[in-house]
């Protein structure tokens, strides 16, 4: 794509230069647009990957506040990162509307409401103490959540309250800073990102985790000062508070680093680890942590890819069927494919895969929030897909991606972890219960 910025203004903004050399490298072909969800459902070219991009360019290149136009259709981008696994051309479509978000909540006056949503969601979800709160206070609003979708105004409000759950989880037992030792001689020691959303909805992820890594010889540490890595205001335009957690982290896991080696920083939503895997590049300008964030980034493994490393073998006997929902930010944003399903199997279970795999579920941070309507829609759309498979359970590494699912599927939904938990000797994952795994008789040893 030809361009026509300014070189002095290409000199002077680094950020500027890297997204023009991002446009330079798209050639127009258009074959990312039959795998974006949003082209998929609204046929509107500017809802496709080419479209922003277009879109994008004209913005950036003017120099002027981003448009009502522009806002709308960026807005509706998941950031599911489908069109760079599709790009023949290896356009960093990511980083390319990291720099339009940021750009729109510099230069764009939002609608009160939205504003305020947006501040309220910026300001609770990345803090477990808040969030946890906010949570109490939804149990009591839930039962409002389908009257509230009628008003004019409050949809994002009911989709928030519908997507809550009924009741609050209790507290992990390995919550806070802490070492969890290896059981046996110590193979490796790695750090697990507490996280922020996550360990408030379901502790049981990190929990499965730590029991299944220190069974196989693994010591897991959870660092004092780490917090939320910074993606859910880095997807909403937040830039310095997305580097303010990015700078947080690479501090806290730096000085563990230098106490005493790391294998890896384990993490166990993979939106978050798309994040993180990028920090060396959010923080390459920085001069005091350039070199931190890119050990940091170079270091951020998801669980599925750690599990592919261990002798995991079943204790009890498996063989059920578990449908493999591949989450945007493992396929596209990380691209594993074949890990989590290849540790299935190892495991013993029957995978299956659903149609139109490389679609979004419409949860995406706070997507589903932001944009009921379209996250509605690609909600049904996965679920009937992963209805077809008939299978026992649904398996996915991204907590977003359980939560939105379950709102549209009877079948139960858990995290890969707790499966691979469950299957070398932790206890059944809770949406299990009742569904007939219980029956199953341990494996001769
Ligand atoms: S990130 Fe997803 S929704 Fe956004 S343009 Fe690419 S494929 Fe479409
Ligand atoms: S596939 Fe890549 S090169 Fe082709 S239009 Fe899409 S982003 Fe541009």
């Amino acid at each position: 794509m030809q361009t026509s910025f300014a070189p002095e203004r290409l000199s002077a903004d680094p950020q500027l230069a890297s997204s023009e050399k991002i446009l330079r490298t798209c050639v127009h072909c258009g074959f990312c647009t039959a795998t974006c969800p949003t082209y998929v459902l609204l046929g509107d070219e500017l809802d496709s990957p080419r479209g922003r991009i277009y879109l994008i360019k004209e913005m950036l290149e003017a120099d002027k506040p981003a448009t009502e136009e522009v806002v709308r259709h960026v807005d509706r981008c998941l950031s599911c990162l489908s069109c760079m696994t599709t790009c023949p051309s290896g356009v960093n479509y990511m980083h390319l509307v990291d720099h339009a978000r940021a750009h729109i909540e510099k230069t764009y006056r939002r609608p009160l409401p939205d504003r305020v949503l947006r501040a309220v969601l910026a300001a609770v979800l990345p803090y477990p103490g808040r969030f946890r709160l906010a949570l109490a206070g939804a149990v009591f609003a839930k039962p409002f959540a389908a009257l509230l979708a009628r008003v004019p105004g409050l949809k994002s409000v009911s989709a928030m309250l519908a997507l809550a759950p009924a009741t609050s989880e209790p507290r992990s037992a390995y919550e806070g800073p802490g070492v969890f030792p290896a059981a046996g001689e110590r193979k490796a020691r790695v750090v697990l990102l507490q996280g922020c959303a996550q360990q408030v909805l379901e502790p049981s992820i990190n929990d499965a985790t730590i029991r299944l890594l220190t069974r196989f010889g693994v010591e897991v540490v959870h660092v004092e000062g780490e917090g939320c890595c910074g993606s859910l205001v880095h997807h909403m335009g937040r830039e310095e508070e997305s580097l303010v957690s990015a700078r947080r982290n690479v501090d806290a896991w730096t000085k563990t680093i230098e106490a005493g080696g790391l294998d890896a920083i384990v993490v166990t939503t993979s939106g978050c680890g798309t994040t993180i895997k990028d920090y060396g590049f959010m923080l390459r300008e920085d001069p005091a942590y350039a070199e931190k964030a890119a050990r940091v980034s170079a270091l951020a493994k998801d669980i599925s890819e750690v599990l592919a490393t261990l002798p995991l073998t079943p204790v009890r006997e498996t063989g059920q069927t578990v449908a493999y929902h591949a989450a945007c930010s493992i396929q596209h944003g990380q691209q594993i494919k074949e890990e989590p399903k290849d540790v299935l199997r190892a495991l013993g279970f029957v995978v299956k895969e659903p149609a139109e795999g490389h679609l979004c579920c419409g949860s995406a941070g706070t997507y589903n929030i932001l944009q009921p309507e379209i996250a509605t829609r690609l909600r049904d759309r996965k679920a009937a897909n992963l209805a077809r498979t008939g299978a026992d359970v649904i398996a996915a590494g991204n907590i977003g991606c359980l939560t939105q699912i379950r709102s549209g599927l009877p079948t139960p939904c858990v995290h890969t972890v707790e499966l691979a938990d469950w299957a070398t000797g932790g206890p059944l994952p809770a949406p299990l219960h009742g569904r007939g795994f219980e029956r199953r008789p341990e494996a001769a040893a």
